[in-house]
């Protein structure tokens, strides 16, 4: 610990903002630190100018470091905590100075972790916060795994060597790493030096050990099969027969591409695109000068995997090429690194169609005013203005057109324009609600805090807590005070207009009943009360003293002016269900004297000399407050104590006093409602009288037992798209300026379908994130196979009736921030549903495609596939490039006997 205590905080605040501006680096050490307690170092030391205010001032000292929120009780890391939100990086230099100013609070250890490179395309760095957890098995045993973490950055020999340590297998045996697939497919994981990202392992995939037998062989057949049910199900390996079916080919996985794949499942399974690469008319179309395009390289990569991927000879391939050529590209679409299937089918459709836009030279469109033309005039001028830049492929196949209404609130001026899209983003009707858990604490002393779940909107703000949650306990919602709770002291005492999305669902809300309507009332001030026992935590720095939080904190209003003698009584009063009170005979503090001495007995042993020169000068000792205990610990003649406990006013986060001393002097104490003071218990009185089970205890409110916790919902896709068309008030963040009032009205904005595509892409909005919210949407949305009707929500009535069939699904396993893409895809040739799972193929039936997993459907116009026809020029199972050299395809059928091994020759990087 510094001499003299940390530097002043301008010194603090430039030392650390220097440390900060260090760039990641690879194999670099960072550190996690809780965001609570950073922020409340920036506040001490005025990081921020508009936050500088309470700048040095000791109620604002954080105290030591604290990351209990980040950790769970065994000490690992809490799950899906989010940068900034919950923990922020930093390097080693700064982490070791705030350390050596603050110290750590007792028991914890530092968090560090390495920096990593991640990234498909451009590699950057990153800090591994959370490692790969993979589930390890050995291939004798495939039934019993166990779960192992590892950085992304170790090597498949490093993995190689862990499971042998863990199996206790002998290093110099010879071994097999498998990487077993969902679908009970393996993949020999046999380049060393790659990574485990580099081998596209994610977290949960199991990892098969296997021994040489002793005689040179191996276990597991060439063809593994094991526990396969359908002849398909391990489609990818069975060689030897035939020829594979054209389209059913497997992408494998270049490092976390199955998103990737599965997009590329998706587009290859349109039957239309797929046969015009095929047909080779793209090269008559290829736009390699237009400048929105991407020199043609996306198409031509787009094509050369088609050919390969439908040529009927490979089993798997890899999309290599196509991966760089998007990673030339991708870097200026901002969220690529989101790695989502949907934003890459996006991504694709787009570049497609300006590599392939048949219009050379965009002529300028000037657009005009809707005005009170009918919809048919201006709906067909927006889409021939459309045309007259954009005429491709992917507009035939893919583009519809969208009516959008805009209405100001205040002149009822109607906007009316029609955009082309190429899928639709729907929302998912969940509720906006959310169930908040709450401890209700009543004034009434003897009625015990209430657990109650509160249903409030997901947007509201704690004035809306407050008066739903006045309903349930029937009291009025002016008499609350709602706080955030955190290791007995209050993190923060909120505003009626704080945000609800502030509060996370982890943080613990206590709402206390005062006496008062308003807060403001200057007769009453609410007190904000901590518990401290004397002397109980061992001395950790500079500001930790040795004093222990416990408890709840409570919210203590007082009427007038308060004595000591006043307040000390009402703190008796208001603690009365789980304290009790000294018998007038009991000498309590005399027993505990002992036990005292035992327990701090090598303390007393080594500040042997300090405690008795301090008992000497503090010997008069009932002048006030807070040496008491401390005088009366070693004392052979115990005096008895005034109090159980004593008063001590200190900074809001309870770990420093601060120099205003009570006086117990008769005379009103001084103090306002930002005096948090700390009630100090003598540990014999708290050990005696402190009923610590009584005050922990909470009643579970009926509106905790009643309610299921959310119900599982179901949704149907028409859900979905009737609130896709719903009208919608726009939010103060994003209001629309009208052209008629001259500023920005939250105006009411509304969707309708004007025309629909051939091929419809829905993008089911399953993932939601903002700054306080990141959330996957689990729900199972039912959609149809066949007969998708979409008449109801087409406004333009000459539309010709028409129906769509599912042709393939892009699937999402798995939380944010990770899971695993797979797709299902109706096979155009045999009519048949497979399941693709990277560079596995399986066969699958129609009732499976329906899954909660579904994340974007594809949807084809009945009757669309016979307009194909222009584009066949020869048969589709014959297509008219073959891929010589075979560079880019793992499996080819004449070239090897045996798929497994074949896979080592793959160059996967
Ligand atoms: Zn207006």
């Amino acid at each position: 610990m510094a001499e003299g205590g940390p530097p002043i905080c301008q010194t603090q605040k430039d030392e650390i903002r220097n440390c900060l501006n260090q760039q990641l680096r690879k194999d670099d050490i960072w550190y996690l630190l809780d965001t609570k307690w950073y922020k409340q170092w920036k506040k001490y030391v005025g990081y921020d100018n508009w936050d500088s205010g309470n700048a040095g001032e000791e109620s604002a000292n954080p105290g030591p470091i604290d990351n209990s929120p980040l950790l769970k009780e065994d000490g690992t890391l809490q799950e899906h905590l989010s940068e900034d939100l919950d923990y922020h990086l930093l390097p080693k230099d700064a982490w070791n100075k705030l350390v050596s100013w603050y110290g750590i609070i007792q028991g914890q250890e530092a968090i560090s972790r390495g920096v990593i490179e991640q990234g498909m395309f451009v590699k950057h760095c990153k800090v591994e916060v959370y490692l790969l957890e993979l589930k390890l098995c050995e291939n004798s045993n495939l039934d019993k795994t166990v779960a192992r973490q590892f950085s992304r950055a170790s090597t498949i020999a490093e993995l190689e060597k862990r499971m042998k340590k863990e199996y206790n297998i002998p290093e110099e045996k010879e071994v097999r790493i498998w990487n077993r697939y969902m679908s009970n497919t393996y993949e020999h994981l046999s380049k060393m030096e790659n990574t485990l990202q580099d081998s596209g392992l994610y977290p949960g995939q199991v990892i098969v050990i296997e021994q040489k037998n002793e005689d040179g062989t191996w276990p597991r057949p060439a063809k593994s099969s094991q526990g396969s049910a359908s002849s398909y199900n391990n489609y990818q390996y069975e060689v030897g027969r035939g020829s594979a079916t054209p389209g059913l080919c497997g992408l494998s996985n270049l490092g976390n591409t199955c998103f990737m794949n599965s997009a590329l499942q998706c587009m290859s399974n349109v039957p239309s695109l797929t046969e015009y690469f095929l047909s080779g008319k793209w090269k008559e179309e290829l736009n390699p000068d237009n400048p929105l395009g991407m020199r043609g390289e996306i198409a031509e990569s787009y094509a050369e995997l088609i050919q390969t991927m439908w040529c009927g000879k490979h089993l798997y391939s890899l999309p290599r090429a196509f991966k760089l050529s998007v990673g030339r590209f991708a870097p200026q679409f901002s969220g690529y690194q989101q790695q989502d299937s949907q934003e890459l089918m996006a991504f694709l459709l787009d570049g497609l169609h300006e590599d392939l836009n048949r219009i050379k030279s965009k002529p300028y469109v000037e657009l005009t005013d809707a005005g009170d033309r009918p919809d048919e005039v201006v709906a067909k001028e927006a889409w021939d203005n459309y045309l007259k830049r954009n005429d491709s492929v992917i507009i035939d196949t893919f583009h519809g057109l969208l009516k959008s209404t805009v209405q100001c609130p205040q002149c009822f001026k109607i906007s009316v324009t029609f955009d082309p899209f190429c899928y639709l983003s729907l929302p998912l009707p969940i509720k906006k609600e959310r169930l908040m858990n709450v401890t209700w604490v009543p004034l009434t002393p003897d009625e015990k805090p209430q657990a109650i779940k509160v249903t409030v909107p997901k947007t509201g703000c704690v004035g809306d807590l407050r008066k739903a949650l006045s309903k349930i306990v029937d009291t009025p919602h002016e008499m609350m005070v709602v706080t955030d709770v955190y290791n007995h002291r209050f993190h923060k005492i909120f505003k009626e207009e704080d945000g609800l999305s502030h509060i996370l669902e982890r943080d613990v809300i206590y709402v206390y009943e005062t006496s008062v309507k308003n807060t403001e009332d200057p007769n009453v001030v609410i007190l904000p009360i901590y518990f401290r026992e004397k002397g109980r935590a061992k001395p950790t720095n500079n500001y930790g003293g040795r004093d222990q939080l416990f408890g709840s904190p409570l919210l203590l209003p007082v009427k007038g002016k308060v004595t000591y003698d006043m307040l000390y009584d009402l703190l008796l009063v208001q603690m009365g269900r789980y304290i009790r009170l000294p018998e007038s005979k009991e000498e309590w503090w005399k027993d505990e004297d002992k036990e005292d001495m035992e327990e701090d007995g090598e303390e007393g042993k080594n500040g042997g000399n300090n405690n008795t020169d301090k008992h000497i000068n503090g010997g008069t000792e009932d002048e006030d407050d807070d040496d008491v205990d401390e005088d009366k610990k070693k004392d052979e003649k115990p005096v008895k104590p005034k109090r159980l406990f004593t008063f001590t006013a200190v900074n809001s986060y309870g770990s420093s006093e601060l120099d205003q001393k009570f006086q117990d002097d008769g005379r009103p104490l001084k103090v306002t409602p930002r005096t948090y003071i700390a009630v100090d218990w003598h540990s014999a009185a708290k050990e005696k009288f402190y009923d610590e089970n009584k005050a922990l205890a909470v009643e579970e409110h009926e509106s905790g037992r009643n309610k299921n916790p959310q119900k599982k919902q179901v949704i149907q896709l028409s859900d979905c798209l009737k609130l896709f068309t719903e009208a919608e008030k726009l939010s103060v963040q994003d209001p629309w300026y009208c052209p008629t009032c001259k500023k920005h009205q939250q105006a009411t904005k509304k969707f309708d379908l004007w025309s629909l595509p051939n091929v419809l892409i829905i993008h089911l909005k399953r993932f939601s994130y903002n700054r306080y919210w990141r959330d996957k949407l689990d729900a199972l949305v039912e959609f149809p196979v066949h007969d998708l009707n979409l008449q109801e929500y087409v406004i333009n009535n000459k539309g010709v009736k028409s129906y769509y069939d599912l042709i393939a699904v892009s699937n999402h396993y798995g939380g944010l921030g990770g899971g695993h893409y797979t797709a299902y895809g109706l096979n155009k040739s045999s009519n048949e549903w497979y399941y693709f799972d990277d560079s596995s193929v399986s066969q699958s039936s129609e009732d499976q495609v329906v899954s909660k997993a579904a994340y974007v459907l594809v949807y084809q116009k009945r009757g669309f596939q016979s307009t194909l026809n222009q584009y066949i020029t020869k048969p589709s199972s014959a297509p008219a490039t073959e891929t010589s050299g075979a560079s880019d395809c793992g499996l080819t059928n004449g070239a090897a006997s045996n798929g497994v091994e074949d896979s080592e020759d793959m160059d996967i990087n």
